[in-house]
């Protein structure tokens, strides 16, 4: 019997923030989902390869408990024992989770129930922290809530599409696919793409602005000033205006004034016009600044919630989204619901039976690992991360990791650069085993389904969250017997409190019966277009880079991904076709600095050192290097990016910035 003879299942691609449909079978091809509206039957390269990594290697397939095998319970008893004396040693700050944009919907509300809920502590915070916390503080600085704006629609229909911080190309390949069909039906369209790297993204595009990292507000003050000149006006615009006009761009941005006014020109001539913003942006010690100053040109000018016009985020990972849903972020309550609203907060502590609910934030990403290494922290439980290697200043991490009292960890790997520093080894399922829902960068929720039979010990992240939860004495709230529970119970929360007025009210689901949440077709919340009633201008003074380039680290280290590879390279390294491309940690260059330095290159940066191979890009300028962030000791020890990047985070935001960092680059 050939693969093609089992019916396919539909589900969504583990990858990235695009959240492909795919018809996928346990042999034999993995296809586009035709039906789904965010490919509409296309795959990128790590898409199609998906049925090569169904039986991935070195999977973690029992409990693990000092390195010795233990059965489930004596592994949760451990959890549970570890997590009940770190409370009584240092109370609800002394505990913490740090969870991950590839949970599903389901798996991370329980694990913001049990955080919250049990724990009484907002000490969890996810992966997600590094890739779109500065676009959920943007949109919830301009409008009070986190909603992005448009759809994958809006791209196609715009007449100019401006990629800020992005390489769509390389990150979410199949809406560049989407942007370049569209382009190709209406040559009028103009794509501008705004990036120190002439990237693939940029060799496709019309203008190319290459300014300096970090840099962006800058270029949208400049915009933000044209467009006020030109007539445009809004509420409240009067002190963001002021403030872009004490900017000055040119300088800071070291563009050409002539380039920058081409581009002001394009944009205040153009009604229908998406800027999608990513990376780039958002991973900035001035990340959420940087999202409100392309915000703000938008809400100045009207180009918000209608056909083609949005500004628009674009999030990394496959559920980030979910978990800004449920609110598995440490600055988040749960379900769009507030810590800062007493009704809120009151609602959300009777529904979880919780009069212990804390009342206020808790630590964001980089401070769990620092109060880890700091001994505050006395039991900490990661679920399907590897901050071991994607944290900045991971060397710091791994220490902290190291020294921990408890840390528990739930992985498919048990090879990761994280799994081998736990005491704690809980195997979880991995894509094509696991159920439940995870939601795109359109606000689409499409269902994650299960076509693989688990293996060895491997249960759902959920079902293991619930089990300490009932040593806790807590079985009542957490007696759940599938992800169709959990959704509803989830999506019955966002419904409490309607006087609150979130857009995010999907409380007509919770009666959904399992066969509708089986059957669930991909479904967006909210309206198609947000326009929101009432929105701020939101000032963004100039605030420089933390990490720049000096005497004596005088190279600015850009990270970013591959084409072919994700994230930590847990799922895609063992692919080979996908290792072709990029088979070892390479530092891109400048052509005549990377004829300087030859063929091997000693990075060093925060008192740490990478030897990579080096290759010629002639699309970075002089003084500008390109490390991808994929590689781990699994597959290069010597080429990890993050021990290179300093620790420094966005005020408003909490999110780090990961995109550029000061070294000295020598020829080894
Ligand atoms: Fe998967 Fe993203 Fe590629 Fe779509 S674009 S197939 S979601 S990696």
């Amino acid at each position: 019997m050939d693969g093609t003879s089992f019916p396919a299942t539909r589900t969504t691609c583990p990858y990235c923030g695009v959240g492909c449909g795919v018809l996928a079978r346990p042999s034999g091809p993995i296809a586009g989902d035709p039906a789904h509206p965010a490919n509409q039957g296309r795959l990128c390269s790590k898409g199609a390869a998906l049925g090569e990594t169904l039986d991935l290697p070195d999977r973690q397939l029992f409990p693990e408990v000092d390195g010795k095998r233990a059965s489930w319970d004596a592994a949760l008893d451990a959890v549970a024992e570890g997590f009940r004396t770190a409370l009584a040693e240092r109370g609800p700050e002394g505990v913490a989770l740090y969870v991950s944009g590839q949970l599903l919907t389901e798996d991370y509300y329980a694990a913001n129930k049990f955080a919250k809920g049990v724990l009484g502590t907002a000490n969890i915070d996810s992966n997600s922290r590094l890739c779109m916390a500065s676009a959920v503080a943007a949109h919830t600085r301009a409008w009070g809530e986190d909603v992005v704006p448009g759809c994958y629609e809006d791209i196609e229909l715009a007449d100019l599409v401006v990629l800020v911080g992005s390489n769509l190309a390389w990150c979410h390949p199949v809406l560049h696919q989407r942007l370049l069909a569209a382009r190709a039906a209406r040559p009028e369209m103009q794509i501008v793409v705004i990036d120190p790297r002439r990237t693939a993204t940029a060799e496709g595009a019309e203008l190319h602005l290459p300014l300096r990292p970090g840099s962006d507000v800058a270029l949208f003050a400049a915009l933000l000033t044209h467009l006020a000149d030109q007539g445009h006006d809004a509420p409240d615009a009067a002190e963001a205006v002021s403030e872009a006009r004490r900017i000055d761009a040119p300088a800071l941005t070291g563009l050409d004034p002539a380039l920058i006014a081409r581009f002001c020109t394009m944009f205040a001539a153009t009604e229908r016009v998406v800027t999608l913003f990513s990376m780039g942006v958002n991973q900035s010690v001035a990340g959420a600044d940087k999202a409100n100053a392309i915000i703000n040109c938008h809400l100045l000018t009207g180009r918000i919630g209608k056909p083609g016009a949005a500004p628009f985020s674009l999030t990394g990972q496959p559920n980030a989204m979910g978990g800004r849903e449920v609110g598995a972020l440490a600055t988040m309550l749960a379900g769009h619901l507030r810590f800062s609203e007493p009704a809120e907060h009151a609602a959300v502590a009777a529904a979880w039976g919780a009069p212990a609910l804390p009342r206020k934030p808790g630590m964001i990403a980089t401070e769990i690992f620092a109060a880890l290494g700091q001994g505050r922290i006395g039991a900490l439980w990661t679920m399907a991360t590897n901050p071991a290697v994607s944290l900045p200043g991971s060397a710091g991490v791994r220490a902290a990791m190291e020294r921990a009292p408890l840390l528990v960890a739930s992985d498919v790997t048990r090879a990761s650069d994280s799994m081998v520093r736990a005491r704690i080894r809980l195997p979880a399922l991995s894509w094509g085993e696991k159920s439940g829902t995870v939601t795109n960068s359109e606000r689409v929720i499409s269902r994650q389904r299960g076509f693989l039979t688990p293996p060895g010990e491997a249960r759902p992240d959920w079902w293991a969250i619930a089990g300490v939860a009932a040593r806790f004495g807590r079985a009542d709230a957490f007696g759940w017997t599938g992800p169709a529970d959990i959704f509803r119970e989830h999506a019955a929360l966002t419904g409490l409190v309607p006087e609150a007025g979130r857009i995010f009210d999907i409380s007509s689901l919770a009666d959904l019966s399992d066969a509708a949440y089986d059957a669930l077709a991909p479904l967006r919340w909210g309206p198609r277009r947000y326009a929101p009633a009432r929105a701020r201008l939101v000032p963004t003074p100039w605030r420089p880079p933390a990490n720049m380039a000096d005497a004596v680290h005088p190279v600015t280290l850009l990270t970013g991904r591959l084409r072919d590879q994700w994230h930590t390279m847990t799922r895609t390294g063992p692919v080979p076709r996908l290792m072709a491309q990029h088979p070892a940690p390479k530092l891109a260059l400048h052509p005549e600095e990377a004829a300087a330095i030859g063929a091997v290159a000693q990075i060093e940066g925060q008192g740490e050192t990478a030897l990579v191979g080096v290759t010629a890009d002639p699309g970075l300028p002089h003084g500008v290097g390109f490390l991808p962030m994929h590689w781990s000791d699994v597959y290069a020890p010597s080429g990890r990016s993050n021990p290179l990047v300093p620790v420094a985070v966005d005020p408003v935001s909490g999110q780090p910035e990961l995109k550029h960092a000061p070294v000295r680059v020598s020829p080894w």
